[in-house]
């Protein structure tokens, strides 16, 4: 195997001249306290940059192998070597040399959330980090001297300073990965404690402001307090470490109520976000949901294929089919059932809902309404008619946020109220008022509550190619992925949190087309294929090049409902329904 020097005297080598001779550079190089592997050398300083990969052995790392001897600290441990290798890069690196991304040092590190990503990867062997170079040019040509200085100067100590044991923050790591690991413990408690979620006493659930994910101040945020009638107490993964105490959201339909601009919505979004781990001093670290929870609302403009909406909306004008609803430009009310049904259709057993971002109309109609605008012509049936029996009949629950309207209170099994930002258990209360405050309107059911096979969604109507290339996908934004000739608009999707994911999703799909849909398989399917591939494979499975030593340095793990959420919004997409 060729070593540094060997690399040395190959960058000697091309200095000065044009650019596209760093692709010689390519390979595996052993270097003194690590393994160096150029797989990628762009093609121009403006392009894309280069992808390396530094692998440390354990005899020079010396992880103590408690911190990544499971699978959950594992995926925590390489979160925070992420963290560790970005902040390296922030203090070593001097950056711009140069012509275009010359200089540049990067790592795809997460934000407030814990993923599994591809960026570190830990075995029991070595621990690996996958990074961006700009490889640097002045004009189009070589600049040997400042590529040996970011490959031999700074990259040493990077790689010395985040990714060796000792030099580490020990008890900072520790902590971190104990904590990921306690929120998974708590998470797999929820179901048999009959639990849709757990917000910890003490969490701070605000943010510092509506464009930034960081805690407010502590000072600034009333802390969390659950009601004594809801508190429950959670066990921690390492029995020594003891217990915590929290609100736990019950199975069911829970109704958070309250005056405006009193914490509603964002106890909710807590909630919303609380399907991932969260990092310690997020203020929502211990603010735990259930996996299969997905937030819905109103979209109105995306595209609906063939969903049987029929449990929301009957009779429309002109007769159009509601059992197999297809549209490209869907209404609130439209767009917000086909959420929900095409959420139930991929497993999820929860459902979060703010009035915020929900159809009016599609929340509900009221005795008046009732009375003047005849059942025959009002085509939805409101979700109001339905919760009971998402939950009595299928087994999903619902978390709405519902300051406007108290005919809710019929069906709700629990009404948490928030005031001055802190929760009160206001159920019985609740209760008392609908007992004497009738609403006389009248159920608006035509038939119970049922749910088709699924759909099966059609290869051919992916096609991921442009131009003249035969796979383009890219995700322009959080929100946004290039696929082929279409772009996938996710802003309604609210639970996606890192472009990373997003990167995962576009290139999930194209896999997912390829190889698992096969004119039979339904959605749920595909996507449980999938989520089987990445528990068996990693995201790695997702490897854009599909050429040996390259790398897929920048993906996060989407969860099974983004994936079917982005499949659902993508504009060419047919499926049929499964029989
Ligand atoms: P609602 O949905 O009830 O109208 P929001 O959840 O939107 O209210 O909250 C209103 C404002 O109060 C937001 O700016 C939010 O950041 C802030 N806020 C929410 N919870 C807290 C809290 N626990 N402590 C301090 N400020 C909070
Ligand atoms: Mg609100």
């Amino acid at each position: 195997m060729p070593n540094s020097e060997d690399l040395r005297y190959a960058l000697a080598r091309i200095d000065g001249r044009g650019y596209k001779a760093y692709k010689d550079l390519r390979g595996h190089y052993a270097f003194d306290r690590f393994d160096l592997f150029i797989d990628h050398a762009q093609g121009d300083p403006f392009a894309t940059p280069s992808r390396i990969r530094a692998r440390v052995s354990h005899s020079v790392a010396d992880l103590p192998d408690d911190l990544y001897n499971s699978t959950h600290r594992r995926i925590a441990m390489q979160d925070f070597l992420a963290r560790e290798v970005r902040a390296a890069i922030a203090r070593i690196a001097r950056g711009h040399r140069g012509t275009g991304k010359s200089g540049l040092f990067r790592i795809d590190a997460g934000g407030q959330e814990i993923i599994e990503r591809t960026a570190i990867v830990v075995t029991p062997d070595w621990v690996e980090a996958r990074m961006e170079i700009g490889l640097p040019a002045s004009g189009r040509r070589v600049l040997a001297r400042q590529a040996e200085e970011m490959l031999f100067g700074e990259l040493p100590q990077i790689v010395e300073r985040s990714l060796v044991w000792r030099n580490l923050p020990q008890a900072g790591a520790r902590a971190f990965v104990d904590c990921a690991e306690n929120q998974e413990h708590i998470r797999n408690q929820l179901d048999g404690l009959g639990l849709v979620a757990f917000v910890a006493d003490g969490a701070i659930l605000p943010r510092a402001t509506g464009a930034s994910d960081c805690p407010l101040a502590p000072d600034k945020s009333v802390h969390f307090r659950s009601p004594e009638s809801l508190r429950v107490t959670m066990a921690l993964a390492n029995p020594s470490s003891g217990s915590i105490t929290g609100m736990g959201v019950p199975n069911g339909v829970t109704l958070i109520v309250g005056g405006g601009y009193h914490g509603k919505s964002t106890l909710l979004r807590a909630i919303e976000r609380g399907v991932y781990a969260h990092i310690p001093g997020d203020g929502r670290e211990y603010v735990v949901t259930s996996r299969d929870v997905v937030k819905t609302r109103a979209e109105d403009g995306r595209r609906v294929e063939r969903v049987d909406i029929s449990p929301f909306i009957g009779n429309l004008p002109q007769n159009r089919s509601t059992s197999e609803f297809s549209s490209d430009d869907a209404s609130g009310s439209t767009s917000q059932a086909a959420n929900i049904i095409e959420a139930v259709e991929v497993g999820a057993t929860g459902l979060l809902l703010d009035e915020d971002s929900s159809a009016t109309n599609f929340m509900v109609r009221d005795a008046r309404m009732q009375a003047l605008v005849h059942k025959e012509h009002e085509p939805i049936t409101p979700f109001l008619d339905r919760v009971r029996e998402f939950h009595d009949t299928l087994g999903v629950s619902t978390v709405m946020v519902m300051g406007g309207c108290g005919d809710y209170f019929d069906v709700a099994d629990t009404v948490i109220m928030m005031r001055d930002y802190l929760p009160f258990d206001v159920t019985a209360d609740a209760k008392k008022i609908a007992r004497e405050h009738a609403t006389r309107r009248r159920v608006e059911t035509v038939a119970p509550l049922s749910t088709n096979a699924g759909r099966v969604p059609l290869a051919d109507s992916f096609d991921a190619s442009r131009g003249r290339r035969d796979v383009k996908i890219d995700a322009k934004a959080l929100d946004l992925i290039l696929f082929g000739s279409d772009s996938i608009d996710l802003r309604g999707v609210e639970q996606l949190v890192d472009i990373s994911q997003t990167r995962a999703i576009g290139h999930a799909i194209h896999l997912a087309a390829g190889r698992y849909m096969n004119g039979q398989a339904t959605l749920r399917e595909v996507v449980t294929a999938l989520d089987d591939l990445f528990d068996r494979d990693g995201l790695d499975a997702l490897d854009p090049f599909g050429r040996d030593g390259e790398h897929p340095g920048s993906f996060a793990r989407p969860r099974r409902y983004e994936i079917a959420a982005a499949i659902n919004r993508l504009r060419t997409v047919r499926m049929r329904q499964s029989t």
